[in-house]
């Protein structure tokens, strides 16, 4: 009777999966991208940031070299060169995404996709009819309207600059903001980063917000919270921000990380009846299901939680809901995310103070050291480590980080979080020794 079993709009992250997990459980699957596959994650979000985050730590990794007995000789950064080579590898990834949609079975069709109504797709002038219709167009950078915002860059761009700036100012204080702050920095460019509240990276702990603001402010990038940006004006090459207090800061160029928006609209969803929150997120229900029983939504589209395994996950869960043996409903509780910043920030489970909002009583456990490392490099950076801890059940229900390899080390704890572990049971785990990880296995005595 339709065309395909499942059509969905968007190769990206969730997309790609849902197509290729549905297509091995035997449904005939349509995909539809517009622009690139592998969607934000592989183009201009995760992949490229990341290298862009090793490609920033050379250059401490260079200064502490000298402690260890390393003479390093010139040090010279070619951007050029390292864009070229990310670009190569998002290329391969392009590729490597296009053959495991082939390999499983799945029509790829190039072109914008919008619902005509809620069996029928059309990408240019075809028409496609689907028993199923995923929604998984994920989101795109959301800019506030201020006069000369022209003149400003969004994360899109910053991955594909011709020239790496010498002043950057970075406006916003999401992970996304904090992040470029610590690539431009690392990469030798002069950073202000300006956040119109008291302290970045809301909704984070409050300990692990302001230890990694103590450390980013000591390795030289000039955070400045309270500061709005009311006007941008551009003379030549020279960018200029205009504050609230009537200030004025000057640089090269000015990076607007301000938040995502879901990518729905003009997507024809109103008019098939697919409910929208304010934000522009299709509105579903526990299992991904929107307003329009046959359309389903996942990832960024739903602004649930912006993070590619989340995304992933609820590809997986939607293809076994539709084609497998019984439905099953994503989990976003206790998931584990990393802040790539300098120094990297992971968490997983609580905050504090979500959990005293929760619980009531709660145990903190705190340490803050100096990595051995920096012993002998003469860093002065700092790690700090905290469990949140339930007191009436003694489960840990909250563990963060601020420091190398935090979202290496978090990674194992949410496996513990995700268990139920208590803190007897962390106690009982004997550490790996030396390491920074053992501290989470060693903390015994309650700050709080
Ligand atoms: C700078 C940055 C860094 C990030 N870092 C991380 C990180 O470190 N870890 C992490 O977990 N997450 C990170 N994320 C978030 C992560 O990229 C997203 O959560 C994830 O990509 C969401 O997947 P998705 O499938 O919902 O959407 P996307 O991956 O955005 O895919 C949507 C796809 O749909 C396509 N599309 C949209 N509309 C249409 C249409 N009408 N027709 C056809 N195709 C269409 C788009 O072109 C896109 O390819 C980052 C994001 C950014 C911007």
């Amino acid at each position: 009777m339709f065309d395909y079993d499942l059509f969905v709009i968007g190769a990206g992250s969730g997309g790609v999966r849902a197509s290729r997990v549905s297509a091995g459980l035997g449904a005939r699957v349509a995909v539809a991208e517009e622009r690139y596959l592998g969607g934000t994650c592989v183009n201009v979000g995760c992949i490229p940031k990341k290298l862009f985050v090793y490609a920033a730590h050379f250059a401490e990794d260079f200064e502490d070299a000298a402690g260890f007995g390393w003479s390093v000789g010139e040090r010279r950064f070619d951007w050029a060169r390292l864009r070229a080579n990310k670009d190569r590898e998002i290329e391969r990834l392009n590729g490597v995404y296009a053959r495991l949609l082939d390999a499983a079975g799945v029509t790829r069709i190039e072109g914008r996709a919008r619902l005509v109504d809620a069996h029928t797709v059309a990408v240019g002038e075809r028409r496609y009819t689907a028993e199923h219709v995923l929604i998984a167009v994920g989101g795109w950078p959301s800019l506030p309207r201020l006069p000369g915002i022209e003149h400003a860059l969004s994360s899109n761009e910053m991955f594909h600059l011709e020239e790496l700036p010498r002043r950057a100012i970075i406006v916003g204080g999401g992970y996304i903001a904090v992040e470029f702050a610590g690539i431009l920095h690392g990469l030798g460019v002069e950073v202000v980063q300006l956040y119109r509240r008291e302290l970045f990276l809301r909704g984070f702990d409050d300990d692990a917000r302001a230890a990694l603001a103590a450390e980013m402010r000591k390795k030289g990038i000039d955070l400045r919270f309270g500061a709005i940006p009311v006007r941008l004006e551009r003379s030549g090459a020279v960018r200029r921000a205009i504050l609230e207090d009537g200030s004025a800061l000057e640089a090269d160029a000015i990076l607007f990380a301000t938040g995502r928006r879901p990518l729905t609209a003009d997507l024809g969803l109103e008019a098939a009846g697919v409910a929208l929150d304010p934000n522009g997120a299709v509105v579903v229900d526990a299992y991904s299901r929107s307003s329009v029983p046959n359309v389903w939504a996942i990832g960024d589209a739903t602004d649930r939680l912006q993070l590619t395994p989340v995304a992933l996950h609820e590809a997986m869960c939607l293809a076994q809901t539709l084609f497998g043996e019984k439905p099953l409903r994503p989990d976003h509780e206790d998931v584990a995310s990393c802040v790539f910043s300098a120094p990297p920030l992971g968490c997983v489970g609580l905050t504090e103070t979500e959990a005293r909002a929760r619980y009531g009583d709660v145990k903190i456990f705190r340490t803050s050291f100096r990595p051995l490392k920096h012993t002998l490099s003469g860093r002065d950076e700092h790690t700090l480590m905290k469990l949140v801890v339930d007191r009436a059940s003694d489960r840990v229900v909250g563990a963060h980080m601020v420091g190398p390899d935090a979202g290496e080390i978090i990674q194992g704890i949410a496996i513990a979080l995700k268990l139920k572990a208590t803190k007897a049971q962390f106690d009982a785990t004997l550490g790996i020794h030396p390491t920074a990880a053992e501290e989470f296995v060693t903390m015994r005595t309650p700050v709080a």
